[in-house]
């Protein structure tokens, strides 16, 4: 056993210096550039961003090339699932539903709906509007 001193890409003997990788490829994947050779490890890439890098055998292989990348990828999902409750949200109102109905169903505070409502511009409707004789 031992960790792997010596760069991913078969051939180089560079010492590993990020990423299973030394400096000279390493820099290549994150200029996003092919290898000059073949790995000898799993080579992974970042959905996000692309950067590539090595894995080396029986270990667990992260998703994202860091932090960075995986947060914005969070928020990227959070936006969206977020825009899916805003369209209910406005649906909600549109439909003269009130505040409190809607929070309840959609699991939110009724803060929430009021705010995406007047973000959408849309009016409080504090009761059911009731017509005058
Ligand atoms: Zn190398
Ligand atoms: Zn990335």
């Amino acid at each position: 056993m031992g960790l792997q001193r010596e760069c991913a890409v078969i051939g180089c003997q560079k010492p590993v210096k990020h990423r299973g990788l030394c400096t000279n490829h390493y820099s290549r994947t994150w200029r996003g550039l092919p290898l000059l050779g073949p790995p000898r490890m799993r080579v992974r890439s970042c959905p996000m961003c692309g950067a590539s890098w090595g894995v080396l055998p029986g270990r667990k292989a992260t998703v994202y090339c860091g932090p960075r990348c995986r947060r914005l990828h969070l928020i990227a999902t959070h936006r969206a699932s977020n825009r899916e409750r805003d369209e209910q949200i406005v649906a909600g109102v549109q439909a003269g539903e009130l505040h409190r109905v809607i929070a309840e169903r959609l699991g939110v505070t009724t803060s929430t709906v009021s705010r995406v409502a007047a973000r959408y511009g849309l009016r409080r409707v504090p009761y059911a509007p009731r017509r005058r004789a």
